[in-house]
């Protein structure tokens, strides 16, 4: 996981102002106000084209939790960072409604993310260190609470979470970085494996440059500092293993 940069993205047209997410977004508010606690939400909109194109280029085709490229592969999906229509607090405890309504089609509370991390893992879990600060409603301020799930875009991520190799662990026994590891499956055994793939090769590359040298030394080198940037697969990983070579 990394932390993302959305002030670089242009909010699309259909979730900024006047579009039809706001519209929406004020329906939801009368809908609430009216008792409503159940509500229809539209895909063709948080969803559109648009809206995933953006995210997808911002976080260049890469799953917001687990770094892995998606496109590829699969569609990825839409993410709600808190979730549209109800939330868990953990497995124990049903799902509680109305969930974040007012910001399903917020672009600062969408993210691409891949169907594993999302459908399986995060689903609707969105615990909060202090529930007493929980927002209800569109009429309170979400920004107050302290989400356990570390947010893509304003939590410094490398805070919370080290590697040890390819595996994640949370740093300083943060209580964000573990919950974030346990709600999004970040050491789930098929990405462990993965990761240890990956990492595998570039120690291999790392041995090649202290024994070869020359030329071919400065083009892997040069291409260390490439796999550690944010486009590139695992960065947290190869940044966290390889410090002197990115
Ligand atoms: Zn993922």
């Amino acid at each position: 996981m990394i932390k993302l940069d959305k002030s670089t993205a242009q909010t699309p047209a259909i979730l900024a102002e006047n579009g039809r997410g706001e519209k929406a977004t004020r329906q939801l508010e009368v809908d609430f106000n009216e008792g409503k606690t159940n509500f229809v939400f539209q895909k063709s909109i948080y969803g559109h084209v648009s809206v995933k194109t953006t995210l997808k280029q911002l976080q260049h085709s890469k799953c917001c939790f687990c770094e892995t490229h998606i496109s590829h592969v699969l569609h990825g999906d839409v993410e709600h960072f808190r979730p549209k229509a109800g939330y868990q607090i953990d497995e124990h405890q049903p799902l509680q409604k109305p969930g974040y309504y007012w910001l399903a089609y917020d672009f600062a509370n969408l993210f691409f993310c891949c169907q594993i991390c999302n459908q399986v893992y995060k689903k609707n879990y969105f615990p909060l260190a202090d529930e007493s600060r929980r927002a209800g409603s569109h009429r309170d301020d979400y920004r107050e609470e302290d989400s356990l799930i570390l947010h893509p875009a304003l939590d410094n991520i490398d805070d919370h979470l080290i590697f040890e190799a390819e595996i994640i662990k949370p740093k300083n026994g943060s209580r964000q970085g573990a919950e974030t590891i346990k709600r999004t499956g970040l050491n789930r055994e098929l990405l462990l494996k993965e990761r240890l793939e990956h990492l595998k090769k570039l120690r291999l590359l790392e041995k090649a440059i202290t024994r070869q040298g020359g030329e071919l030394a400065d083009e892997i080198r040069q291409a260390f500092k490439e796999w550690g940037k944010p486009h590139s697969l695992f960065s947290a990983m190869v940044r966290a293993n390889f410090p002197d070579l990115i």
